[in-house]
């Protein structure tokens, strides 16, 4: 089996101003972090440019979004371009503030996640089942339809980093259990070896999302198909460190 570099991405939201933002990247460049995790901090478009140029080089900085081609009139959008001329490495996208709070389907991630691949961003790609889509048992269905799409769009996956972010655990302080991560990657990484191949789904890095803490992230670490988290609320505080360095 492959080894998977732990991964750990902030995603600092609509969140911070110079001021704040400059104290969490203090903290950040000046914290004892495991080399063995790589660190990305997802910082609101109009701060990447002070976040790259602020942050220590080996943590690496992603935009939270982008659209689907290089310019154009396309008012208030950012490009991969653009983002990759700030310095910055990679994109969040499929969020699902995205899709459920800005109507982005499955397409329009696809081919968002096509063209960021094509600009040579590396894709922080997010899916996850609503509450009443886990409470109906369809979760897999959901999943797997949300991941076949982003799938037809890739076909570098050493870019991507598949974000499981079930919905009823963002932001609201229940976090999946251990278990019920560890279901979701397990059969998200069986879905991928049917369906893309064997050295994908060994290789891919399948981080968990959803009130991630410094309390809850070391169970959560030590699941077999659980690669690393994307943060919300906890990567804005100090706490975001241990959250890092959850598998010392
Ligand atoms: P949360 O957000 O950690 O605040 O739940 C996670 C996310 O939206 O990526």
């Amino acid at each position: 089996m492959a080894s998977r570099r732990f991964f750990v991405g902030g995603n600092w939201k609509m969140n911070g101003s110079k001021d704040t933002l400059g104290e969490l990247i203090t903290t950040l460049n000046t914290a004892s972090l495991n080399e063995e995790t790589e660190v990305v901090c997802g910082a609101p478009s109009i701060y990447l440019d002070y976040a790259r140029s602020n942050l220590d080089p080996k943590i690496g900085v992603a935009a939270q979004n982008c659209y689907k081609v290089a310019k154009g009139a396309f008012t208030g959008e950012i490009s991969p371009a653009m983002i990759k001329d700030c310095g910055v490495d990679w994109v969040i996208l499929g969020h699902s503030e995205r899709r459920h709070v800005f109507g982005e389907d499955d397409e329009l991630i696809g081919q968002k996640v096509a063209h960021a691949l094509e600009s040579d961003l590396g894709v922080i790609a997010c899916i996850g089942e609503k509450l009443e889509e886990r409470e109906a048992g369809t979760t897999e269905e959901v999943v797997f339809e949300q991941t076949r799409v982003i799938a037809d769009n890739v076909s570098d996956w050493s870019k991507v980093v598949l974000a499981y972010e079930p919905v009823w655990a963002i932001g609201t302080g229940k976090t999946a259990t251990p278990e019920q991560a560890q279901e979701v990657h397990e059969k998200l990484r069986a879905w991928m070896r049917e369906n893309i191949s064997e050295d994908v789904a060994d290789s891919v890095r399948i981080i968990y999302g959803g009130s991630v803490t410094g309390g809850n992230c070391k169970e959560l670490a030590a699941q077999a198909d659980v690669d690393g988290f994307l943060v919300g609320g906890a990567s804005l505080k100090p706490e975001f460190i241990d959250i890092i360095n959850a598998r010392e």
